[in-house]
């Protein structure tokens, strides 16, 4: 069945057009393939290695050795062709802005072509390693390349949601602790205005138990009215949180009084998250629901200060406080609230990251190429078909221009929703067989994968795991 499903899939991308293809067959093995001459990752890399070192000895210069000589210099001489738009299947036009948290391995350039590789309109990085308090400058090259790509792919700066350091804690009472994130998170903004990008999404913080809620969302509003002083432009954008132990954040109210307090409010936002909104107990499942949630966030925040969403399902059912992410329409909140919450007019226009559970890995030394990424390409593709925006996996791939947006989810048929929940299920079935969330290679059986935990996840899940905690350690 998995197969079958996804020849079928693999079949009707390539049959559109010729770029398509081309890309289908780029990006059914790894996207980038076709630079990388061993997607394979452990055995031929090594057998390089090996060859490497031969090269290495041999280069003394009483060895001619051809055919060595020869491998040696062209791997110098010539770098990866630069990817362009057309290595690729063309993205979706829809004015909901789609697609999920990429990898940075290598370099953030390798962002841009991460995001392309999975049909997304939208893309969420890390500016830094989101887990130590110091880390090397952007490099030059870096940003100079990431700027060059963001244009050639045509990614608009205001989609794209650098996430925040998991360290930060800015609502921390003790001083010193809250200086020392303090200085991460400015560093973190800096970073995202020297690549020219408009938003920065950062988790508000937690009382660690030691100061009321008032209290701290008093020190998260100081620091933001300081972090505007220190930089020009960028828009700070609080999460909403999942609600565990002395996090704050996770009711809209507690937003909307950290926003009372800013002094620059064209500076500052919100992005909400489905996951944590429906573990904080806003039952989204419904439309009337969804409305409701809506209607509360314009009452306590104000509709204007939304400036993205994370497109996450739940598997902790509804005010479980719990923050676990899993892939779309398998969990608590199933693709009907993706349905309404992605044709709603409100939520045009700004970057719609998804945080789900994947099995993405990098490939060649070049780390552009990344294999398992099947799962964020199908989800992708599911929500730009709930958004209205194309009905079959066959119009995912025209360029024709959004449709207006749906009147409801009633417009999508029952089959409808069961084909495209099977073909995320079949997908996540498909990459956890062959990696597991670390994006290590596991037994066909998919045995030694930790489901529902992927490289961001689990950070994500850490994030739980921060959860009392956070702030406690710094
Ligand atoms: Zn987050
Ligand atoms: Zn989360």
């Amino acid at each position: 069945m998995a197969l079958r499903r996804s020849s079928r899939i693999a079949t009707t991308i390539a049959s559109t057009t010729k770029q398509a293809a081309r890309s289908a067959v780029f990006t059914a093995t790894s996207p980038l393939s076709s630079l990388s001459p061993d997607p394979d990752d452990k055995p031929r890399p090594t057998k390089r290695k090996r060859n490497n070192v031969k090269a290495d000895a041999a280069s003394g210069e009483d060895d001619e050795s051809a055919p060595t000589t020869q491998k040696r210099t062209r791997r110098r001489r010539s770098p990866p062709p630069e990817p362009t738009p057309d290595d690729f299947a063309p993205r979706v036009e829809n004015r909901w802005k789609i697609g999920p948290h990429v990898s940075s391995s290598g370099g953030v350039e390798n962002s841009v072509i991460n995001a392309a590789a999975v049909g997304a309109n939208a893309f969420a990085i890390f500016l830094k390693s989101q887990r130590k308090w110091e880390s090397n400058a952007l490099k030059e090259e870096s940003v100079t390349k990431f700027k060059a790509r963001m244009k050639a792919f045509g990614y608009s700066p205001s989609h794209v949601l650098p996430h925040g350091s998991y360290l930060v804690n800015l609502g921390n009472p003790d001083k010193e602790k809250r200086e020392k994130s303090y200085a991460c998170f400015v560093d973190d903004l800096k970073r995202c205005e020297e690549l020219g990008l408009q938003l920065y999404n950062f988790h508000p913080g937690s009382t660690v138990g030691a100061a009321t809620i008032e209290q701290s969302m008093a020190l998260i509003a100081e620091c933001i009215n300081r972090a505007h002083k220190e930089t020009e432009y960028a828009v700070i954008v609080l999460e909403n949180m999942a609600g565990a132990g002395n996090i704050v954040g996770s009711r809209f109210s507690e937003l909307g009084d950290i926003i009372r307090q800013v002094d620059d409010k064209t500076r500052v936002g919100v992005c909400l998250d489905t996951c944590h909104m429906f573990a904080a107990g806003y039952d989204i499942t419904t439309k009337d629901g969804w409305a409701a949630t809506m209607a509360e966030f314009e009452r306590d925040v104000g509709l204007s200060y939304l400036r993205g969403m994370h497109i996450n399902d739940s598997k902790a059912p509804l005010a479980s406080k719990k923050d676990r992410h899993e892939n779309i329409g398998l969990g608590h909140l199933g693709l009907r609230t993706f349905a309404h919450i992605l044709s709603d007019p409100r939520t045009r226009d700004m970057p719609l990251i998804l945080e789900t559970p994947a099995y993405d890995a990098p490939v060649g030394k070049e780390k552009l190429a990344w294999e398992g990424m099947g799962v964020w390409r199908t989800e992708v593709s599911v929500l730009n078909r709930l958004s209205g925006c194309c009905s079959s996996p066959l119009e995912a791939e025209d360029e024709t221009p959004a449709r207006p947006a749906r009147e409801g989810e009633g417009e999508i048929g029952e089959s409808e929703y069961e084909g495209w929940r099977e073909e995320v299920h079949e997908a996540v079935k498909t990459a956890s067989k062959a990696r597991d969330a670390k994006g290590r290679k596991v037994d066909g059986a998919g045995k030694k994968a930790r489901k529902g935990k992927r490289r961001k996840g689990d950070e994500e899940d850490a994030e739980d795991e921060d959860d009392d905690s956070c702030g406690e350690d710094h």
